[in-house]
């Protein structure tokens, strides 16, 4: 079944547009003439998020030249504390329905590998799966623009208990991993939301990290976001300095 939009999602997305958060998109403030590297989730519902990247890059670089990242939940699973980076949480589950209609030995053997299982997704964590993606794609393709593409609602957050507010978190805290471990390499990293208000209404924004910061507050300040990872200062924090602060 679809998932929709909560109540609270769509008051915080109107929050996030009055605050300067979710801006409109100016296609002439990117840079994207050597192409991208877009990490994004792959729902089949919302592919206007890879036919509306691929126009914008295509206005500037003439190609479609969109090398895409892209797993459930995608940008959300880099953030190391996002539930989406831990495949343990569902892993189990996936056994579960595996076993459902099996013999009864089998659903004794499932039930028995159950903590195995757990183990093997606790430590298969998604984030590092993703960053180490995307080091090798800059070094494949040379690409030094980078979008982190999230949408709401999105149904693996969903599945995890992820708000569209938690989205954005975990999206922020991902944009300052990707600059801590990878700055050096020359990268400058874009954050895109599309958003499905439902009926046929669909509209995809440029998120602001600096208004995003703002509009978080606390949580976000207190977390390896603003002061690099567990605390550490980013030792390249000017490397990915933009003509636009808030990109
Ligand atoms: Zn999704």
């Amino acid at each position: 079944m679809a998932v929709t939009l909560s109540p609270q999602d769509r008051a915080d997305i109107s929050s996030a547009r009055t605050a300067g958060v979710l801006a409109d998109l100016a296609p002439e403030k990117f840079d994207f003439h050597a192409g991208v590297i877009a990490i994004l989730c792959p729902d089949g519902d919302q592919t206007e998020k890879r036919t509306h990247l691929e126009a914008l890059v295509a206005s500037q670089n003439g190609d479609k030249r969109v090398h895409l990242i892209t797993q459930h939940g995608a940008a959300l699973s880099l953030s190391a504390s996002s539930p989406l980076s831990n495949p343990s949480l569902f892993l189990p589950d996936l056994l579960d329905d595996v076993a459902r209609n099996r013999s009864r030995l089998f659903k004794v053997v499932a039930f028995l590998l159950r903590p195995l299982v757990w183990l093997m997704g606790w430590m298969g964590r998604r984030n590092i799966q993703i960053l180490a993606n995307l080091w090798a794609a800059i070094r494949m393709k040379q690409i030094k623009t980078i979008v982190l593409y999230i949408h709401a609602p999105c149904g693996a957050a969903d599945h995890c208990g992820v708000s569209f507010r938690d989205e954005l978190l975990h999206l922020i805290k991902a944009k300052r991993r990707i600059e801590w471990w990878l700055g050096y390499m020359g990268i400058k990293v874009a954050c895109f939301c599309h958003v499905d208000y439902g009926a046929g209404k669909k509209k995809t924004y440029f998120i602001k990290t600096r208004s995003t910061e703002d509009w978080l507050g606390d949580p976000l300040r207190c977390s390896e976001g603003a002061n690099g990872v567990n605390g550490v200062s980013r030792p390249d924090a000017t490397v990915n300095s933009t003509a636009d602060s808030n990109m």
